[in-house]
């Protein structure tokens, strides 16, 4: 197949996942999984389907290496599920009509990540079309149940066929955003995830005579407000990279290389550059956001309990036992009448990171380049939600965020498209994300001789 005739079955495959919405909970994202594998088995790839629960499974194809001793790669795990639409009346589309306009494809999922699942199917029916021989083996997965915690896709896969879906790396979703001119910045690691519920209680007694009775709702909004203006300890371990991958100016490096004056770095970057000071902010401490307040029955009751949600967010290091104390420190006096727990329902999980130096990072640092300019470089970053990147990294493997954006979108209006109102992807991306994943896979799986090379199959080299 042509680029052009893969490109448009990129757009076709996305376009079809979008109407599928795949909405999770409860995801049923089955639909989606068999309009992969019929188009994998219109391209003449066999696939196997591994049912998780009911409605709800996981789509794996492998090409074999020619070299058991080459490491492995893993186009995925690509999730298929989505999240729901709170709003269509806040879209200028419908978001589950997959509509092309603009030079972009629109409709919840597009971004977040049902491009690069297309991408990702499309090459690799592309290269076993063609015949494709790696050395080491290239794996495809596509999975369900990523945007509730992964344990029906990603986890499931890895808990119960290690033997067929753990590879030395994987590359998946969070990457590719052109950051500063010729820079692109990758995901080498994620943040974690340690939810809080703060209960908080008072004394019921009547609203009419409210004097000297503890009111619980009273205790929840003055810790709220602590804790939105408690400010964690400072780390600078996670932003020397990309200050120098962004090659921001010596003055900017050095305040982001000192503790102290990282506020006023994030700052100073905030005038310029809202979405760039929320990154900064985000990977130089655990942040809090205390984000669902309950309490009280009645009007005229004095509030006796009250609960407060805490999303907290953690770097690579930071475990519960700080979290806690934390949340103490911040809450001062009142925190020995705040019952501290775990948001139920919510998995936990602690920051984690593969090397930002390898043979592999070199591999995609040159599929960049391949596919956009020679001293184009990449910058490695910390996502700072949780993805399924986490699960191979906790087997071994090596994981990262990676694909490749044209320049339509800033990335201040590339990161709100996860989850929010008129998510969608440019054409573009989609036409550079295939060419810089199947760079990749003829770079990395047939080193020390590029295929590449010789096939000619990339007319555009
Ligand atoms: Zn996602």
């Amino acid at each position: 197949m042509s680029e052009e005739e893969r490109l448009d079955e990129i757009k076709q495959l996305l376009k079809a996942m979008i109407r599928n919405k795949c909405v999770n909970p409860p995801g049923n994202e089955l639909r989606s999984i068999r309009t992969l594998q019929d188009y994998f088995a219109a391209h003449g790839v066999e696939s196997q389907i591994f049912e998780s629960a009911e409605g709800r499974g996981n789509l794996y194809a492998r090409i074999e290496g020619t070299d058991p001793n080459h490491p492995s790669l893993t186009l995925g795990p690509c999730h298929v599920d989505v999240v729901p639409v709170e709003d269509p009346g806040t879209w200028t589309v419908d978001p589950w009509e997959g509509v092309e306009k603009d030079g972009f494809i629109w409709g919840r999922g597009a971004f977040d990540m049902l491009f690069i699942v297309a991408c990702q199917a499309a090459v690799f029916a592309s290269l076993v079309q063609e015949g494709f021989r790696p050395k080491g083996d290239l794996v495809f997965l596509a999975v369900s149940d990523e945007e509730a915690g992964g344990l029906f896709g990603t986890k499931w896969m890895l808990d119960n066929h290690p033997e067929l879906v753990k590879t030395d790396f994987a590359v998946t979703e969070s990457g590719g955003f052109p950051i500063a001119p010729s820079r692109y910045v990758f995901m080498v690691g994620e943040k974690g995830i340690n939810w809080k519920r703060l209960k908080f209680r008072g004394e019921e007694g009547h609203g009419s005579m409210p004097y000297g009775t503890p009111n619980a709702v009273l205790k929840m909004s003055q810790a709220a407000l602590r804790l939105s203006r408690y400010d964690p300890p400072v780390e600078t371990k996670f932003v020397g990279d990309l200050a120098r991958g962004l090659g921001l100016s010596r003055l900017t490096r050095f305040f982001l290389e000192n503790k102290s004056l990282v506020p006023l770095a994030i700052k100073l970057s905030a005038k310029k550059d809202m979405g760039m000071a929320k990154v900064l902010h985000a990977l130089t401490r655990m942040t809090i956001s205390p984000n669902v307040a309950r309490g009280g029955e009645k009007t005229n009751v004095i509030a006796g309990q009250a609960t407060l949600d805490v999303d907290v967010r953690t770097l690579p290091g930071q475990d519960d036992e700080y979290v806690v104390r934390h949340l103490k420190r911040a809450l001062g006096d009142l925190a020995p009448e705040v019952e501290i727990a775990k948001v139920p329902g919510v998995p936990t999980s602690v920051g984690n990171a593969s090397p930002s130096q390898s043979d592999f990072v070199d591999a995609m640092r040159e599929a960049v380049r391949q596919c956009t300019t020679p001293d184009a470089d990449l910058v490695p970053m910390l996502l700072t939600g949780a993805s399924d990147t986490r699960f191979y990294r906790d087997v071994g493997s090596q994981a990262y965020g990676f694909s490749l954006f044209d320049d339509r979108l800033k990335l201040a209006e590339i990161t709100p498209l996860a989850h929010g109102d008129d998510e969608r992807i440019s054409i573009g991306t989609l036409r550079l994300t295939a060419e810089v994943y199947e760079r990749l896979a003829r770079n990395f799986l047939t080193y020390p001789e590029p295929a590449y090379q010789q096939s000619g199959f990339l007319t555009s080299a």
